[in-house]
């Protein structure tokens, strides 16, 4: 090799490395990506067009060549779109400046997903070239520019770079076939390959051999463009792939074709699973912008509110400018109008999902769902439709987010009143709660509600169908029974003293102390005092390293329990004390919290124990 060697950076060589030597099991989808390359380059051509239509000149018949010269055993994939300067070429063939290279790496590297269909999705399309070459040579041209660059590697360690000519604007990437792989040479493989993955793309493939017969091989008419009636779902799905790079398929899309006041044609689709970076709110997402069949931009956040970023797809506009820039989409009333028309066609969407495909649908659930409830808490507007789309594990059907709002309340027993729930950190915590004694010896069903974003869900969705939602753990959860029992009564007489000298011996940790109606098993149970925040939120505002707004809760005890006869026989204050704490430190963990002092509980613990197995225990064992 002649010219300026360069090193490739550490990632990129490793990155090489993998695609050579692991990714054997769908080689061809290398021509996907240079096609792909190829057409964004035109798009970003016709773009820079509008403000300096120069640039397109008399070179306007905007084409992909595939060059076939079986003698030499290379493919050309020929583009004339913006192609590449000296800068760009170091930048972007010799360096992967993506965040998300790593993670793509890391993925690999697992035995189970040595899956080349994942390359795409990380953008580093390009070094697919190295799939099936041993030598890959670039030969670009900036629209703008006068001289070209040749870029020249063999996958291994380094690139060379040296100053080129080229008689028109675009890029060259001729692809040195290796031995095994000759098979891609032939025009019928090509054209098969091309027909799979880019058929759907607005712009033409045309393949040759030598200086034989050009025969342009794909449809070369963008995908909405067409008539619904004339796109079969083979060609949807493959058009979520060249869009999306998201190797599984979608499980619902709409294509839809606006008149009127406002033209536009949108085409949007519901993925099947969760990119790694959906939980970044930052990441841009949103969709692809065309004005008048032009690309003007990828990730058009406007388009859609934050809490459906996952939503893939584009709008073609014809009412916006060309030169319409991302600061005049942010007030713009028309872009507006669009938004919010595309929020009703996602949440039909996922309706006739949610109605006709019950499986598909709780697949998006496990994926997307903690998303979706984010447009209850920012979408008012919304948030009954939304509600209506929440699926929930319950006391009832714990394995899987299953339970509708709708399914809870046309089932529950004629004397509940509200629909209840607990938070929790995790499934086991919910479950294992103190709080749901109660509910569940009554048979009334609890929404166990794990993920973070519950917390403010609850506080946005403070009815369903004119029915409250109630924390089991609020000090208002109703459960009192209507009446009383006599045995209830007495038992509250016979536990005031103990309440109140609780309430001394925790004064600073707890508001008051009051006997239960809803503990069976547990000894006690903090609840959150009637005006309080949920103990969960002030917990994560707390590791969130913020000031909680702190308000004590109210500790329940749970007479039939047997630790609670000990503590109400104990004269000894300082005793009685240390049995206090440790009723409540026991309820603190019974909710996921942390203690203030664990090694002082401990102790305690400890010192229990061993009371308890010495003569002088107050269990007395008849015999
Ligand atoms: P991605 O397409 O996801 O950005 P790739 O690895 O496929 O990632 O390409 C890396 C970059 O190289 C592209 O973003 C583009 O800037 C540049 N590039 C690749 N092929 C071409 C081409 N044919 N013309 C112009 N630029 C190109
Ligand atoms: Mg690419």
């Amino acid at each position: 090799m002649s010219g300026e060697r360069h090193e490739f950076q550490a990632e990129t060589r490793q990155l090489l490395r993998l695609m050579i030597h692991s990714l054997y099991s769908n080689k061809e989808i290398f021509l996907r990506e240079l096609i792909s390359n190829a057409s964004d380059a035109v798009d970003k051509l016709r773009f820079s067009a509008i403000q300096q239509p120069q640039l397109l000149g008399d070179d306007n018949d905007l084409a992909v060549d595939l060059i076939i010269d079986k003698a030499a055993g290379t493919i050309t994939v020929r583009d004339n779109g913006i192609g590449m300067s000296r800068a760009e070429v170091i930048d972007n063939l010799g360096t992967i400046a993506r965040s998300g290279t790593k993670q793509f790496l890391e993925s690999l590297s697992g035995e189970a997903r040595k899956d080349s269909a994942l390359i795409g999705q990380f953008g580093v399309g390009f070094y697919s070239a190295f799939i099936v070459a041993d030598k890959v040579t670039v030969l670009t041209r900036r629209a703008d520019e006068t001289t070209a660059v040749r870029w020249e590697s063999d996958g291994e360690g380094s690139y060379t770079l040296e100053d080129a000519e080229k008689a028109s604007r675009g890029t060259d990437v001729v692809l040195h076939l290796r031995a095994d792989d000759q098979e891609f040479i032939e025009p019928m493989r090509l054209q098969h390959i091309v027909r799979k993955y880019s058929d759907h793309i607005g712009l033409p493939v045309r393949l040759r051999e030598g200086e034989g017969e050009v025969e342009t091989v794909n449809r070369a008419a963008a995908l909405w463009t067409r008539p619904k009636s004339e796109i079969s779902d083979d060609d949807y799905k493959a058009f979520y792939t060249h869009l999306s790079h998201d190797p599984q398929p979608p499980l619902a899309w709409t294509h839809q074709k606006v008149e009127g006041n406002l033209s536009y044609t949108s085409l949007l689709y519901i993925p099947a699973s969760a990119p790694f970076d959906l939980w970044n709110r930052e990441q841009r997402r949103g969709l692809q912008l065309y004005v008048k069949r032009v690309f003007i931009m990828d990730d058009a956040t406007e388009l859609l509110p934050p809490w459906l970023r996952f939503v893939r797809g584009l709008v073609d506009s014809d009412d916006l400018p060309l030169n319409v820039s991302r600061e005049l989409l942010q007030n713009n009333r028309t872009v507006e109008k669009i938004r919010s028309a595309l929020v009703k066609r996602s949440l039909d969407l996922l309706d006739d999902l949610a109605q006709n495909k019950t499986e598909d649908y709780a697949r998006f659930w496990q994926a997307f769902g903690p998303v979706v409830k984010e447009g209850i808490v920012e979408d008012g507007a919304q948030r009954e439709r939304i509600a209506k789309l929440c699926r929930f594990r319950t006391t009832r059907e714990s394995d899987a987010a299953k339970v509708s709002l709708a399914d809870y309340l046309a089932r529950m027993p004629a004397e509940q009143k509200a629909i209840y729930y607990i938070t929790a950190d995790t499934l086991a915590a919910a479950q294992a709660s103190p709080h749901l004694e109660g509910y569940r010896s009554r048979g009334f069903e609890v929404l166990l509600l794990t993920d973070r974003v519950d917390e403010w869900l609850v506080m946005h969705l403070q009815e369903f169908e004119g029915k409250k939602l109630e924390s089991c753990a609020g000090g208002a959860a109703d459960l009192a029974p209507t009446i009383e029992t006599p045995e209830q009564l007495r038992q509250d007489g016979e536990y005031a003293p103990v309440l109140e000298r609780l309430q001394k011996a925790l004064a600073g940790k707890i508001e008051k102390a009051q006997v239960s109606r809803r503990l069976v098993e547990s000894p006690a149970c903090l609840v959150e005092s009637e005006h309080g925040v949920s103990r969960r939120l002030e917990r994560m505002f707390r590791e969130a390293g913020q000031v909680a707004p702190t308000t004590q809760p109210v500790l329940e005890i749970n007479p039939t329990h047997p630790l609670l006869a000990r503590i109400k026989d104990t004269a000894d204050d300082a005793e009685f004390g240390d049995l206090a704490a440790l009723l409540y430190d026991q309820a603190v963990l019974a909710e996921g919290g942390q203690l203030d002092d664990p090694a002082a509980f401990v102790k305690r613990l400890n010192s229990l124990i061993l009371a308890g197995s010495t003569p002088k225990s107050s269990i007395i064992v008849p015999g």
